[in-house]
């Protein structure tokens, strides 16, 4: 805080009032940023630099923080840059000069594109010093990159990569590529900004608590105060409710700037149109640990339907209220305009237009507006049951005309967010639940309330546990019902939802979502396609993926195949920097890809492994060698709502090795199938 408040020497003397934030000084708070693991730091270097934009160029905050965490629009925008390593090698080398084959050379060499292009820009004379990047230029670039469509596209996104390059200054700071560091480098960023990973510890949170920080030292530096430690935390406190609630930096941050963080809440709350980060569950794996956690207070169980989220959006015509314009995920519903969004705030509108056809007929006339939280469900129209998830994954996700959709679907309403034009996520969920029924009709086959018990007894759940087996459902969601907690809480994991899965009960309680790293070449009948894989979790402080287990089992024939086409597709030449896996070469798979898919998959239990870096900076480990892996991993499903980034944390790994009841017991070594 002291430097924070003080009016420490101006370190970006080329900078002057109202002109553009140069791109260069951004990239050199990543590099102070890049020399430090400490968060605290971290922090403070991310708060000045945002407090410096605040003084002399407020305009450009949005850019700068856009480019601080890694993303050109918010979540719900669909924008995605769509580019993999050769695109990026091919400009590297197209930009500098340099055969596309020394550019993989050197790839091989030095592992990290991002040094790549430094090396590659450093040894090309330039006759003309290039005009200097801006940051709200270098989002420009990106966005044209990403947006680019239609014939020809590959060659145009090579060619927006090309001319950000041209103009990157890649001196500034001796390379030492030994040392994984590239100095303040433009170009180093701009590559990292296309590959996905800054790689600077930067999380998406630490910003966001920078920016609360820098902008109540700002308000108050106004003034010739300095702010206490309780405004402080204030501001931290109001920007983070609001921006879970309301995950767009495109809407807050104006609105920041024009009304003050203090008044934040008043002018951005949850609305129609701009979907929240879903609230998620702790796992559990028995009745009695529910109610352990609950006891003394009363709770709810319902069944877990086991199908996709979807968080339906809706406002009727016939209201003043706006349903806010995320572009393209805006779709008109009779009587109404709405959009659906998955977990991943991806909109879903173009994959359901038989829900959306038909919401206007679930609504009860005063219900004028609403956000739902939902799961939408295959369903069988001759039995009148719930099927399971294979068959929804079977619905076409994009483009599905009404008339040929074969599979049908139920949507099943747990949660009601938002109820004409007031968010109600502060209510408690026995508040909630009222309104949601109160609101709306159900439909057989098409909309239901999601069956709920309230009984508090162990003997009460057991049964229920077993009718939600019987009834196709995936087990137990066991919700805190009454008082604050019972509040919904946006993009959480909460101790407040527990779920209990069949499966699960005796083993580790959840199943877990992992990215697909590298294969092995099969042997046998499998020649033809890969026969096993090494899959990791995610730690998102370090943002690197740690490998977690082989696997070789869950998967049919024509599953491997389907596969074998995705992933030959991803193919790199080497592990991304950020991938952690034990450098023995024995352990190395026979080919490495881009991490891009997260499939769910099943464990008999964890165990430590020296194969392994899961959860290896989380402390399981006293020598800090081994990582935890699983025994027996068994391919359920390939998960398109979860990006890689979401997948199952390291922490969360770590969490659920801890929990394990025989952790003291010695379990022998992992076992890897079909090694
Ligand atoms: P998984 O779906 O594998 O359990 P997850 O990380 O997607 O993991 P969790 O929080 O673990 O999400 O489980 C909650 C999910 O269960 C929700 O995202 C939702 O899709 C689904 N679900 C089904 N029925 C309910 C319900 N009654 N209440 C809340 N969520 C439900």
């Amino acid at each position: 805080q002291t430097k924070l408040t003080s009016k420490a020497k101006d370190p970006f003397p080329d900078w002057k009032p109202g002109e553009p934030v140069p791109y260069a000084a951004l990239c050199k708070t990543f590099s102070l940023i890049e020399l430090t693991t400490k968060r605290l730091i971290i922090m403070e270097h991310c708060s000045l630099f945002l407090r410096q934009v605040l003084r002399l160029t407020p305009d450009d905050l949005l850019p700068t923080v856009l480019l601080m965490i890694n993303k050109l629009a918010p979540d719900y925008a669909g924008v995605e840059l769509g580019i993999g390593e050769s695109l990026i090698m091919k400009a590297i080398g197209e930009s500098t000069g340099r055969s596309l084959a020394v550019i993989k050379q050197d790839q091989k060499e030095i592992g990290d594109l991002g040094l790549v292009a430094v090396k590659s820009r450093s040894t090309q004379p330039t006759m003309f010093k290039p005009k200097p990047l801006t940051v709200r230029g270098v989002l420009k670039g990106l966005l044209g990159i990403a947006t680019v469509s239609g014939n020809g596209a590959q060659g145009r996104k090579v060619d927006g990569i090309k001319k950000l390059l041209s103009s990157a200054d890649a001196s500034g700071g001796k390379v030492d590529i030994t040392k994984d560091k590239g100095g303040p480098s433009e170009a180093k960023f701009i590559i990292r900004f296309l590959e996905g990973k800054l790689r600077l510890g930067l999380a998406e949170k630490t910003v966001l608590v920078s920016l609360a920080q820098a902008m109540i030292c700002h308000e108050k530096e106004k003034k010739g105060q300095v702010p206490s430690t309780t405004d402080m935390a204030e501001a931290e406190g109001i920007l983070k409710t609001v921006y879970s609630e309301l995950p767009s930096y495109d809407v807050i941050i104006p609105a920041m700037l024009n009304h003050g963080i203090m008044n934040l809440r008043d002018h951005c709350k949850l609305r129609p149109g701009v979907p929240l980060k879903p609230m998620l569950a702790k796992p559990t794996k028995a009745i009695t640990e529910v109610l352990d956690r609950f006891e003394g207070q009363t709770f709810t169980c319902e069944y877990k339907y086991d199908g996709e989220r979807a968080q339906i959006h809706y406002v009727a015509k016939d209201t003043d209220e706006k349903l806010e314009a995320a572009p393209g995920a805006t779709k008109e519903a009779a009587a109404g305009v709405a959009s659906i969004f998955s977990r991943n705030s991806e909109d879903l509108s173009k994959k359901y237009p038989d829900i959306l056809a038909k919401l206007h007929t679930w609504v009860k006339e005063d219900t004028k507006s609403f956000v739902l939280d939902c799961e939408s469900v295959a369903w069988d129209v001759d039995e009148k049951k719930v099927l399971p998830f294979q068959q929804l994954m079977t619905r076409k996700k994009k483009d599905v005309k009404i008339e040929d959709v074969k599979v049908k679907v139920c949507v099943f309403a747990f949660d009601l967010l938002y109820l004409n034009g007031e968010a109600i996520v502060e209510k408690s969920l026995r508040e909630r639940r009222e309104l949601l029924h109160k609101a709306f009709l159900p439909v057989e086959g098409e909309f239901h309330f999601a069956t709920s018990m309230d009984g508090q007894e162990l003997d009460e759940i057991q049964t229920f546990l077993d009718e939600s087996v019987k009834a196709s459902c995936e087990g137990l969601m066991v919700k805190m019902l009454d008082g604050k907690e019972s509040g919904y809480e946006p993009s959480k994991r909460s101790r407040n939802w527990l779920k209990i899965k069949k499966d699960y009960l005796s083993g580790i309680g959840d199943s877990l979502d992992l990215v697909v790293l590298g294969a092995y070449y099969g042997k046998g009948k499998r020649t033809s396609v890969y026969g096993a894989f090494l899959l990791a979790c995610y730690n998102p402080s370090s943002e690197s993926y740690e490998t977690v287990c082989n696997i070789g089992t869950g998967f049919s024939e024509v599953v491997l195949e389907e596969l074998h086409k995705a992933l030959s597709e991803i193919v790199i030449d080497r592990p991304k920097p950020f991938y952690s896996h034990s450098s023995g070469g024995q352990h190395q798979p026979d080919v490495w890809f881009e991490p891009r898919y997260v499939w769910e998959v099943k464990t008999a239990d964890l165990t430590l492994s020296p194969r392994y870096k899961a959860g290896c900076k989380e402390g399981v480990d006293p020598s800090g060698d081994k990582g935890i892996s699983l025994r027996f991993p068994r391919f359920i499903k390939v998960r398109d709502d979860k990006k890689p980034d979401e997948a199952t944390s390291s922490r969360q790994v770590a969490e659920m090795y801890r929990k394990q009841e025989s952790v003291s017991k010695s379990k022998g070594p992992a076992v890897d199938d079909d090694f």
